[in-house]
């Protein structure tokens, strides 16, 4: 069976809810009739509501940019799945690399938000890639190899058949500048018999393709082998480049 391929919007902290519900209403006018991709829209918490109720029956999902890994309890400004659950979010990023880099998710905290993710039966986003220092000094296998080991360590491997990767170097994303097709096509190989290693359905597992994805390369990067989609940031703050992104997988 094909695996479903994925076009995800992850909005950062860019949009608020007139932008969104904007965007939104437009979307629902285009037309998405290729029912081997899924759209999936992250906005930012205080728009989950509203936007999973904009989008109500519309093909499309919706997904939270990160998640706290207890349940409850005194964690101030934290936000947990069952509070993300409430809102009609089914998906949840994690690991993103500018909470490892720059919001201090380590790779214990990523397994355990992870783990939690899954105990609560929310599919996770898991985001990994390696820096341009780990790139240049040829660790890269080794990065991505560690990143899923840790993250995925002690979690029942069948319930990980709802994760889906994205493949994120660090380098590429929102700087312009895109790994070449080699790069995506190694990496992405790379990263499915990492999986099998750790006993997870490898040919089950959509991986994506995220740094720098545009209108002029998408097409190119979803022909790569192994490349299940993509996990989009700027682009998918316009509604026409996101929609042609879209159109291109
Ligand atoms: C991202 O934030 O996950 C991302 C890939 O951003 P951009 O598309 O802007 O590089």
């Amino acid at each position: 069976m094909p695996r479903t391929r994925y076009c995800i919007a992850n909005w950062k902290m860019n949009f608020n809810l007139s932008d969104a519900e904007e965007f939104l209403a437009a979307w629902k006018n285009k037309d998405l009739n290729n029912p081997h991709i899924k759209t999936i829209f992250c906005p930012s918490f205080t728009e989950l509501f509203a936007i999973s109720e904009l989008l109500g029956t519309s093909s499309s999902e919706l997904g939270a940019q990160n998640v706290f890994y207890e349940s409850r309890g005194a964690f101030t400004g934290e936000i947990s799945c069952a509070m993300l659950k409430e809102t009609g979010c089914q998906w949840v990023i994690v690991g993103h690399s500018e909470r490892r880099t720059r919001l201090g998710d380590t790779d214990e905290m990523i397994h355990k938000k992870l783990h939690q993710i899954i105990l609560e039966d929310l599919c996770p986003i898991l985001c990994i890639g390696e820096n341009i220092d780990e790139r240049n000094s040829g660790q890269t296998a080794t990065v991505l190899e560690r990143q899923i080991s840790i993250a995925c360590k002690h979690i029942n491997k069948e319930k990980l058949n709802t994760m889906l990767i994205a493949y994120e170097p660090v380098w590429a994303i929102g700087t312009g500048t895109t790994a070449t097709s080699s790069m995506v096509g190694e990496a992405h190989y790379d990263i499915r018999n990492i999986l099998r290693t750790n006993g997870i359905n490898a040919d089950g597992v959509s991986i994506l393709y995220g740094g720098s994805v545009s209108v002029d390369n998408a097409e190119s990067l979803s022909n790569i082998s192994d490349v299940d989609g993509f996990l989009i940031g700027g682009a998918s703050l316009d509604i026409e480049k996101f929609y042609s992104i879209y159109n291109k997988l």
